[in-house]
């Protein structure tokens, strides 16, 4: 026995506290017509988790609740509690007891209590169909309500059959296995529609990956081909400019060399310029000392006049003094001899006369006459003193001349060499300019070399940089490289292999690769981490159709096995019942009109059916066949034997499966005398596996229940409850 007991309180009729203990295999509940007796099957219904409203006679949650008709007082709550004994640990719970409570209040909400403690209706279902009793209620049965099965369609037959059978927890799973499966496949379908959704986006990424890694391979190409270049460009750099250098610093030194001298030569030819005052100075000088020779001429034939004067006076008077010195010679001047004549007058003597004659010869005789000597003497003097003079002027114009002559043979000198050196300066000059050309011509050949070289330069810093940004900074740290001898072609062939690179690397369209290798990271981890959802999905759909077929082929073997006991057991009550015939339940399929489609309708104007029968739903059909009548199927049978033949049918599922507890409310209504006693030996055997509860007004099943107790209801409209005897319940009953 399991069933322990149900307190019911503020539960529809149920005003107060009542508490029923079912301490017997059966229980019969008693009393007149709307008491309260089936407020008790549906207080059993309510606690069990039904959710139909509905089903326990009511609209809304508010109607279970004790509405305090006539002077009771109305009630805000309804609570129903079952206490079940679990000493044999029927609920999956460490308790010996399992008390179960339901309570629903005014305002719609329930609340549910597993041995006090607040759980959900899940866990309350969940534990109470691992004891074999359902929320369905296979094992209440409602007044009037025992030839459902009858009137129900053979898959609603099929449903209670597993319901009673226990397969309704296989069909719960295989509910929620195909709920899950139906999740998976929306989670699946959901997942590729992400992948199918990011797989262009993959794909795309997949080749800027490919491309940055074609890129990548390309900058470490071209990072040690521009090692290799650059080294080579400034190993190449140094060198033309060292030797640039070598060659130029010599012809600019040359050249700045040749400015100077041509500057030399230039002032040398500009100071020729003053040669015109020296050649006129010269001339001056050159007439200067003509002068002075043509006076010194002058001054030499006067004076040669003067020496000839001079010798011819000195001559004669050497003559005259010759002259002179012979008496014959001597000269008496006429007034002298007058004089004489005037001094021998008549009065003087001979004598006188003689001496005076005598006087006058000896003067005469020793005297020479001067006067023209010495005139001469005098000229001469006089020439003398000129020639003196004349010698002194011509000493000084010889002095003249000769200064002069230096002074003019220096200046005409000077002119000579100033006209050599006008010629070597001119000489100097074409020279000079000729080897500034030379010079230059070189220079400018070496400056061409130099430009190119800067120009060289320019586009090594240029390339350099580049390098630097395309490729990083590795690619200019070639210091440290080695290098040997290589023909200069081999350096060009290498930048035409590096600008080769470059434009690939460019026309390559690979962006920023970090953020290129992370995004195809990010979207091909997710693609993985959805790949492997979708297996994972995969393998729960495989595991959940294995599961379902599992559970299918579970509940197809326990259905069929237990339709073949419920089999046995419906024949041996139906015929207990009946006193013989056969009664028996098979697995049917449904069949089920079905339109044909357009192409076989094209057929069927040709005169063929238009509908094709279709395999419906799998289900279960009833077969009776009553002893001594031929009247066969469930539509032929009379009231009371459709009653008989659902008590059959609803004994012989319990008695294969049999649930802890069956309220029986009212079954036996339409039973006569002897149908009603029948029916209590099927309780009798019926509650060796269940313990039964049952609503009744039959003296027969009364009589077979172990406890009893009548309900009646005061002028309060609350329901009472009251244990009582047989005779007493015999009595209440009507
Ligand atoms: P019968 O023998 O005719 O089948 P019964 O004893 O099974 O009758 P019930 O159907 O259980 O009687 O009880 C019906 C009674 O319960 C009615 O009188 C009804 O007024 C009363 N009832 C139902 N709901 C409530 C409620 N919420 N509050 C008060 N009374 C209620």
């Amino acid at each position: 026995m399991y069933l322990k007991a149900l307190e019911i309180s503020g539960f529809k009729s149920f005003a107060k506290k009542a508490t029923l203990n079912f301490n017997s295999p059966i229980s019969a509940i008693v009393g007149p017509n709307g008491s309260g007796k089936s407020n008790v099957a549906e207080g059993f219904r309510f606690v069990l988790g039904e959710q139909s409203i509905k089903a326990m006679r009511g609209k809304r949650g508010e109607d279970l609740i004790f509405n305090g008709g006539g002077e009771g007082a109305r009630v805000n709550r309804a609570g129903v509690k079952v206490v079940f004994d679990n000493s044999k640990r029927t609920f999956t719970i460490d308790f010996d007891e399992v008390a179960i409570e339901r309570v629903v209040h005014r305002d719609n909400s329930n609340e549910y209590f597993i041995n006090g403690s607040p759980v959900r209706l899940k866990d309350i279902v969940e534990l109470l169909s691992g004891a074999h009793i359902g929320a369905s209620g296979h094992h209440i049965i409602s007044q009037g309500e025992a030839d459902r099965i009858l009137n129900a369609n053979i898959r609603e037959r099929r449903e209670m059959i597993e319901d009673a059978l226990g397969l309704k927890m296989y069909q719960y799973k295989k509910i929620e296995s195909q709920r899950k499966l139906e999740k998976t496949e929306e989670n699946m379908k959901s997942v590729e529609s992400l992948r199918r959704e990011i797989a262009p986006h993959l794909k795309f990424l997949k080749k800027q990956v490919e491309k940055v890694e074609k890129v990548q391979e390309l900058r470490e190409e071209l990072r040690s081909l521009y090692k290799i270049y650059f080294k080579r460009e400034e190993t190449y750099i140094k060198s033309e400019r060292s030797r640039i250098d070598f060659e130029k610093n010599p012809l600019n030194k040359e050249l700045s060399q040749l400015d100077k001298e041509i500057t030399e030569a230039r002032n040398t030819l500009e100071n020729s310029k003053n040669r015109d005052a020296k050649s006129n100075e010269l001339i001056e000088l050159e007439s200067a000392l003509h002068k002075i020779r043509l006076e010194k001429d002058a001054i030499m034939r006067e004076l040669g006049k003067i020496e000839g004067e001079i010798s011819a006076g000195q001559k004669t008077i050497s003559k005259e003094k010759e002259k002179q010195a012979r008496d014959e010679f001597k000269t008496v001047y006429l007034k002298d001899v007058e004089e004489v004549v005037n001094k021998i007058d008549l009065l003087q003597t001979i004598d006188e006369i003689k001496n005076l004659l005598f006087g006058f010869i000896s003067s005469h005789k020793d005297k020479v006459d001067s006067s023209l000597i010495g005139e001469i003497e005098n000229d001469l003097q006089n020439l003398r003193n000129k020639k003196s003079d004349f010698e002194k002027s011509l000493k000084t114009f010889d002095e003249n001349e000769r200064s002069n002559t230096l002074e003019y043979n220096t200046l005409r000198e000077k002119i000579e060499r100033e006209k050599d050196s006008n010629r070597d300066a001119e000489k100097n000059v074409f020279r000079i300019i000729a080897r500034q050309n030379e010079v230059r011509g070189v220079l400018n050949g070496i400056k061409t070399r130099e430009d190119k070289l800067i120009f060289e330069e320019e586009s090594f810093k240029r390339e350099m940089q580049e390098a630097y940004s395309i490729v990083g900074r590795e690619a200019v740290d070639y210091a440290d490289l080695v290098i040997s001898e290589e023909a200069q072609n081999l350096q060009f062939d290498r930048i035409k292999a590096i600008e080769k690179i470059k434009i690939r690397i460019e026309d390559s369209g690979a962006g920023n690769s970090i953020d290129i290798l992370k995004e195809y990271k990010e979207v091909e981890d997710r693609d993985a981490f959805l790949a492997k959802e979708l297996s994972d999905l995969e393998g729960s759909k495989t595991n959940l159709h294995a599961l379902i077929a599992d559970l299918d082929a579970r509940i197809d073997i326990e259905f069929k096995e237990g339709i073949l006991k419920i089999n046995v057991q419906f024949n041996n009550y139906f015929s207990l019942m009946f006193g013989g015939g056969t009664a028996g339940l098979s697995v049917i399929r449904e069949k089920r009109r079905k339109k044909k489609s357009d192409t076989d309708i094209a057929a069927a104007l040709e005169g063929e059916d238009a509908y094709e029968e279709e395999e419906g739903e799998e289900g279960i059909d009833i077969s009776v066949n009553l002893p001594r009548k031929k009247v066969k199927g469930l539509m032929m049978l009379s009231g009371g034997e459709r009653a008989l033949t659902s008590i059959a049918l609803l004994f012989a599922i319990s008695s294969v499966n049999p649930p802890p507890f069956i309220i029986l409310d009212e079954t036996d209504a339409a039973l006569d005398e002897a149908n009603s006693r029948k029916y209590g030996d099927m309780i009798s055997s019926l509650s060796n596996y269940s313990q039964l509860i049952l609503i009744t007004h039959n003296r027969e099943t009364m009589s077979r229940a172990g406890v009893l107790y009548g309900v009646t209801m005061g002028g309060d409209g609350a329901s009472k409850l009251l244990s009582i005897q047989f005779e007493e319940a015999v009595k209440v009953a009507k």
